[in-house]
């Protein structure tokens, strides 16, 4: 795995290359608002180092795995959404639609979402 993947439009956005509205960082992660929203908030949990897909990450990531949850449950909190509820994805692969090859958690609530499938 390496750190970055200058192709990456994630990365570009980790780098600060691509602009972003930021919601949180750390040394590992990085959260921005989806510039397509589908709910009032929409927002992304990357990891910093450049990770392809769930299917792709090594056990070796299994801590930066469980800190994009952790992640991604602060910022709903922070977002005033933790009471209401909201939904994380993940999607992998072309039957999720997955678009972005870096590994992300979206993080969607602000309204009452509809069922799965
Ligand atoms: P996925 O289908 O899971 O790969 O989701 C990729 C997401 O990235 C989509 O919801 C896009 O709207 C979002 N996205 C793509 N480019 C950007 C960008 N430059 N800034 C913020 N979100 C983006
Ligand atoms: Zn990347």
């Amino acid at each position: 795995m390496s750190n970055t993947d200058p192709g990456c439009i994630f990365c570009r956005i980790v780098a600060g290359q691509i602009p972003s509205t930021q919601v949180y960082r750390d040394d590992r992660a990085l959260v921005f608002n989806d510039i397509h929203p589908v709910a009032p908030f929409h927002m992304l949990v990357v990891p910093i180092k450049h990770i392809t897909f769930l299917a792709a990450a090594p056990e070796a990531t299994e801590p930066v795995l469980g800190h994009l949850l952790r992640v991604a449950a602060t910022v709903a909190s922070q977002k005033g959404i933790e009471a209401a509820g909201y939904r994380l994805v993940v999607n992998q692969g072309p039957n999720a639609g997955q678009e972005v090859d870096h590994l992300h958690v979206h993080v969607i609530g602000g309204r009452r979402l509809g069922r799965l499938g």
